[in-house]
């Protein structure tokens, strides 16, 4: 495989990270894999630490590499009770995510109202299966298996189809399910992401 992120691309980026957004090609790539010497290079462990930071400052409870343009598989997850903008939320691990394989166990569907950094202002009622098997590489480079239900298991989905080029707006039923934030207060105060 070939050397996916060149070093000098990590350091010019590292001092700010904008985020994609819906239209930037990069969000519609399949992102590369990254082996494991790659997961445990001096780069790829300060990329984890800019991601947590960036999805922090953005409020985010996910973000996928290729929403701050570096093409490659890797996403972080982590669901914050303490979160401002969402409600009911229970605090969930903190996930590193490389090279995923998703399993759907359940493929009866549930519905949330999805938001994504990428896609600001928007939101969309997106159905998808309610449990899966995720398997994948975490930041130390082991093999790890995870069930995941009810919204973590819509919130992985979402950040891993951005590792596929996907986003959530290509889920949706109907562009009906689709609507401004502002006007969702008025429809609905079900579990939003971004
Ligand atoms: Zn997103």
């Amino acid at each position: 495989m070939p050397k996916i992120v060149p070093i000098k691309i990590l350091k010019t980026m590292k001092e700010e990270y904008e985020i994609l957004k819906l239209g930037n090609p990069i969000l519609r790539r399949t992102a590369k894999e990254v082996s494991k010497e790659e997961i445990l290079s001096e780069n790829i462990q300060n990329l984890i630490d800019d991601m947590w930071n960036v999805m922090e400052k953005a409020g985010g409870i996910g973000l996928a590499a290729p929403q701050i343009g570096i093409s490659i598989q890797l996403a972080v997850i982590k669901l914050e009770s303490s979160s401002d903008r969402y409600e009911n939320l229970e605090d969930s691990e903190e996930f590193i995510i490389f090279n995923p394989e998703l399993e759907v166990i359940n493929s009866e569907k549930q519905g949330f109202w999805e938001g994504c950094l990428s896609v600001p202002g928007l939101r969309g009622y997106v159905k998808r299966p309610k449990k899966l098997k995720i398997s994948y590489l975490n930041e130390k480079a082991e093999k790890k298996e995870v069930i995941v239900e009810d919204f973590l298991a819509t919130v992985f989905q979402h950040e891993l189809d951005h590792l596929f080029g996907y986003l959530y707006v290509d889920r949706l039923d109907s562009t009906k399910d689709l609507v401004f934030e502002d006007e969702l207060v008025n429809i609905t105060k079900d579990k939003i992401l971004d």
